[in-house]
């Protein structure tokens, strides 16, 4: 440790803010950047300095100091959110953005973006249109549903669904429910086996009572009858919730109730049925030699009268949260007030009927990166691993290509892996090796397994191989 005179004598070797402002200026970075975010780079360099000082260090020279600032700066004109190359092996990686869009897709929201568009506009008739017309057609087509409804993500679709009936009673066949007493919160049954956490905060008994609703559990963790939900009818029941599990498993002594038999009951009972199915596939996963996930249009099918799923998981669209049911379900969320605070943009409307176009043109699994993924063959992700490899030529050598699993994530088919071929990287510092690859020009993250960093072309898109060679040629060369 230094003594506090020690102290004082390096700190007052540090240039000072203006001198370093110039110097920035000199490299073109004000410019780049534009003066503010020079000027917070100036302030962290000599805060983190100063820092270093206190801790007992000297003040580095003038020139090194410098080079850190302007090193700082570089990163900063970068960007913060920049294109990553996601060689995981998990095709929808939440921390990655989860899907890439089409080609179509990716015009369509250029185009959008770059203009003015009939948003909210009839162009025959010049009088004010329904934003929310857009993609319901498509969506209406594809599902077999009645209506339909794009809000920002799957998220606020059950949030928007779940306050939207538990406020009415459904006109469907059967008994109507007794109007509330005053001051009564209306119910919602859930299957304690289904009372999930999605991730990132998403927990069903939360978003439930953020939607004024009272959370009626029903049944055990692994076992829920239909006759749990009958007898926990009461006056104040307004919608059965039922929640796919997405990212976990229940195996073993389990119980669980058919969407089917909760519509039935929910007809005798008058109350409504929601069914949070998140990812939501459109396509069937067991043509792809997968488990078979429930499909919207088969959820549809069943009759619940609202469905809500993600636009960017197995659609394979751009984030948003699409609710398909009956058209009395669909009118109450329409007329809600929270659509408002949920509502979808242009560029997103864009982009997610560019999608559902591929589908209806029966091309999705050719057109949509999704599905192009997990549709790629272990023997062409071989000969992509062994490009790689051969294009490294003598840098690469230890690594090699071997047999790996690649995986759908995204909250889907959790435990199922799909066969593939990774790229390992020589033996070494595993760490230091992903770090260098996530520090690239062009980022690319991979994953470790037995100390060894793995790279799975499965995720990588046509066009990124370069990227990745280029990427795994630096980090060897420093590691
Ligand atoms: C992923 C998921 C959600 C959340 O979807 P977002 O589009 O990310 O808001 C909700 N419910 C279930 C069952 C999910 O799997």
């Amino acid at each position: 440790m230094q003594e506090g005179a020690d102290i004082a004598r390096e700190a007052r070797k540090l240039p000072k803010a203006d001198r370093l402002l110039a110097v920035a200026e000199r490299a073109g970075h004000a410019g780049r950047l534009g003066r503010g975010p020079v000027l917070e780079a100036v302030r962290a360099t000599l805060e983190a300095l100063r820092q270093g000082i206190r801790a007992g260090g000297v003040c580095p020279s003038e020139p090194e100091i410098e080079a850190l600032l302007l090193r700082r700066l570089s990163a900063e004109a970068r960007g913060s959110l920049r294109r990553t190359v996601n060689a995981t092996g998990v095709v929808l990686h939440t921390n990655l953005g989860r899907a890439p869009l089409s080609e179509a897709a990716i015009e369509a929201m250029r185009e959008a973006a770059g203009g003015y568009s009939n948003l909210e506009l009839d162009l025959a008739s010049g009088e004010r249109g329904d934003r929310y017309g857009h993609a319901a057609g498509a969506l209406r087509r594809l599902t077999g549903a009645e209506g339909a409804l794009v809000v920002n993500n799957c998220a606020s679709a059950v949030l928007l669904a779940l306050s939207a009936l538990s406020e009415q009673r459904p006109r469907h066949a059967g008994r109507t429910p007794a109007p509330l007493p005053p001051a009564a919160r209306p119910e919602v049954i859930v299957s304690r086996g289904q009372l999930v956490e999605i991730g990132g905060g998403f927990r069903i008994p939360e978003v439930l009572a953020r939607s004024g609703a009272e959370l009626r559990e029903v049944g055990t963790t692994n076992r829920t009858y239909l006759a749990d939900f009958e007898r926990a009818l009461s006056d104040r029941t307004r919608l059965f919730l039922s929640v796919h599990r997405s990212n976990f498993r229940l195996a073993g002594f389990v119980a669980d109730v058919g969407l089917e038999e909760l519509v039935g009951l929910s007809r005798r009972a008058g109350v409504f049925v929601v069914d949070d199915l998140g990812s939501g596939a459109l396509l069937d996963t067991a043509r792809f030699g997968l488990p078979a996930e429930p499909t919207v249009p088969e959820r549809v099918r069943a009759g619940a009268d609202l469905v809500a799923f993600s636009g960017d998981k197995l659609l394979g669209g751009p984030q948003a949260g699409l609710l398909v049911g009956s058209g009395e379900a669909v009118e109450l969320c329409r007329r809600h007030p929270l659509l408002r605070a949920v509502r979808v943009d242009k560029v997103t409307l864009a982009g997610l009927s560019a999608t559902l176009a591929h589908y209806e043109r029966g091309e999705a699994p050719q057109a949509i990166p999704v599905w192009r993924a997990i549709a790629a063959e272990a023997g062409e992700l071989r000969e992509r691993a062994r490009a790689w490899l051969s294009s490294l030529g003598a840098e690469g050598a230890g690594a090699e290509v071997r047999e790996g699993r690649s995986a759908v994530g995204g909250g889907t088919l959790p435990e199922v892996t799909l066969p593939t071929f990774v790229l390992a990287l020589p033996a070494g510092d595993a760490e230091a090796q992903a770090a260098a690859l996530r520090g690239a020009e062009a980022p690319v993250l991979g994953r470790i397994e037995d100390g060894r960093v793995l790279l799975d072309p499965r995720t990588v898109l046509p066009g990124e191989d370069a990227r990745v060679v280029a990427a795994v040629r630096a980090a060897l060369a420093t590691g």
